[in-house]
């Protein structure tokens, strides 16, 4: 598979998980925690489905486009691993990751404490959405609703 491809199917089940938990979100008290700001693609996308929900959003830094820039109260800049333990006890709805980094080595580091940080940052029943795999005994992991591959997004539900 291309490149391309793959980048195509993991944003079609990126979509499509998403698309599936927000209406179940909607119904849970909670804040919602971007990790990764990116181009603002998601942000944006999320801020449509739960319309007047809190979105606190995480990057290094700013590289969004200007219609998908976060209220500065709900922009935190830095390392995310350093960053989001501020917000432990948040009891978040729903947590997405999307920074993964398509190599191996880099992502398998990130993996070492970013399963422990969602489980800590989500409330029990809320929803964790990532690029990358969570593995961790609180982050239950579910069937992403989609037709694509089953690794190209994951979906969880903290318990
Ligand atoms: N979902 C976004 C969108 O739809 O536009 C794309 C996110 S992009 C793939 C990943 C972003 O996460 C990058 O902007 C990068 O700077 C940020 N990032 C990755 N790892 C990070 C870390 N450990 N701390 C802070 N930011 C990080």
């Amino acid at each position: 598979m291309s490149r391309l491809d793959n980048f195509i199917s993991r944003m079609t089940a990126q979509r499509d998980i998403l698309n599936q938990i927000c209406p179940e979100v909607a119904k849970m008290e909670g804040p919602v925690l971007e990790l990764g700001l990116g181009n603002g693609r998601t942000f944006h996308h999320l801020r449509e489905r739960l319309p007047g929900r809190r979105i606190v959003v995480f990057d290094r830094e700013v590289g969004a486009h200007a219609s998908s820039i976060p209220d500065t109260e709900n922009l935190v800049l830095g390392e995310i691993r350093e960053t989001a333990r501020e917000f432990i006890g948040i009891d978040a709805a729903l947590v997405h990751a999307d920074i993964g980094t398509g190599y191996d080595d880099r992502d398998a580091v990130t993996a070492t404490w970013l399963p422990d940080l969602i489980a800590r940052l989500l409330r029990v029943g809320g929803f964790a959405v990532s690029g990358t795999p969570l593995d961790h005994p609180l982050l239950q992991r579910l069937p992403p609703p989609t037709s694509e591959p089953a690794d190209r997004y994951f979906l969880c539900r903290r318990v």
